[in-house]
């Protein structure tokens, strides 16, 4: 199963990164619509796309206004917008009045209300709360083959709630929007620091873990400095947009 980085940084674009969007081709499942989602259209594999919301903070949401270029003379014939149902409105009569995008939201909306939700290729996604100014969810997906968890916009710490969630999953894709240093920043603004994230990808014993949505700041791969981590936990990867991994 292939999973491609479509956008890996957080707040705002830069040179090499867009923000959060993450994408399974074979099962037409994205995470997250940041600025990223216009990548989907080469990727299009299924006539459904299933688009799962984190949550609805503008880096993560801003992409559903490019939908219509997504689509646009491809196969696709459907969207579904997964969201917490009470973040619905946000999406509807701010991103999508009519003074900030003119045009119909060219989806349907399904609900994140903590029931286990049936997804493409006989899989199931588990969501968790996570810490973050106005909340967020994580994820988990389980298929027969392979499982993911996505943990963003949240202060890792060695004892988070989360970490029993997305024990042993096959990938681990987790925020890492801060290098260590800037601990208090990270718990003010509700994102994480290097070395709580090796932490939990340790605690947790997932098998591979790819650091996402970094500072725009910095567009260097030097952000983050793995090696300081390399005993807690090996091998972390932080990928670029346009990278795809298979698990
Ligand atoms: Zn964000
Ligand atoms: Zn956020």
């Amino acid at each position: 199963m292939e999973i491609h980085f479509l956008g890996t940084t957080g707040y705002h674009p830069n040179r090499r990164r867009d923000t959060a969007c993450f994408m399974i081709p074979e099962h037409g499942i994205v995470l997250d619509a940041g600025t990223g989602i216009f990548r989907a259209r080469e990727l299009l594999q299924t006539p459904e796309l299933h688009i799962f919301l984190s949550h609805t903070h503008l880096d993560h949401v801003v992409g559903l206004t490019f939908l219509l270029d997504v689509m646009h003379q491809t196969q696709l014939e459907r969207v579904w917008v997964y969201c917490d149902p009470t973040k619905q409105a946000a999406i509807t009569e701010h991103l999508f009045n009519k003074n900030l995008f003119p045009v119909a939201p060219p989806f349907k909306f399904r609900p994140l209300d903590g029931r286990p939700v049936s997804v493409p290729g006989g899989g199931t996604l588990t969501t968790f709360p996570l810490q973050h100014p106005g909340g967020c969810l994580g994820f988990r997906f389980d298929w027969p083959q392979h499982s993911l968890a996505y943990v963003t916009d949240t202060t890792a710490e060695p004892n988070a709630n989360y970490i029993k969630s997305i024990s042993n999953v096959d990938a681990l894709i987790h925020e890492c929007y801060f290098p260590d240093g800037c601990e208090d920043q990270a718990r003010l603004t509700g994102h994480s620091c290097l070395t709580p994230v090796a932490h939990v990808a340790a605690r947790a014993q997932a098998k591979r873990t790819f650091l996402v949505h970094l500072s725009p700041l910095d567009e260097s791969d030097a952000l983050l400095d793995l090696s300081s981590v390399e005993a807690i936990y090996p091998g972390m990867h932080v990928p670029v947009d346009g990278e795809m991994t298979n698990i």
